[in-house]
């Protein structure tokens, strides 16, 4: 520990232009995220239909930033695991509780015309 304190030294607070440029970097990652999920999981519980939300919300956000084929193929693995995004019937029961205020049937839609209406 003491010798990891060591490489920091001496130390020295960031620079007006240096924590700009972190905010800038921050808000940048920000706008990247396309469902800001917390990864929470309270939202679970409330689902009668048993889907797995944060993991579809996380699969789709990586989808936005990479594209890469593999994820519609662990979207599909998940979605037979559990439950599909589009057996959502809209009870908002989730919506209740999750802690961002995400309009979860509605981004389950954008999820759904990702990984099933391709
Ligand atoms: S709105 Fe959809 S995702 Fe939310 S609890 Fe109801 S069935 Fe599940
Ligand atoms: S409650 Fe909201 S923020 Fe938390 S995992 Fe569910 S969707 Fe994400």
């Amino acid at each position: 520990m003491k010798e990891h304190c060591e490489v920091f030294k001496p130390f020295k607070p960031l620079s007006e232009e240096e924590q700009d440029f972190i905010l800038n970097m921050a808000d940048e990652i920000k706008e990247l995220i396309a469902i800001p999920c917390s990864y929470c999981g309270y939202c679970l519980k409330e689902c009668p239909v048993g889907i797995p939300i944060p993991d579809f919300f996380e699969l789709y956000n990586s989808e936005k930033m990479y594209s890469l084929p593999s994820l519609a193929a662990i979207y599909g693995t998940t979605a037979t695991a559990n439950a599909p995004a589009s057996a959502c019937t809209e009870c908002e029961s989730c919506m209740e509780i999750c802690t961002q205020k995400l309009d979860i049937p509605t981004l389950l839609k954008d999820v759904v015309n990702t990984f099933e209406n391709f």
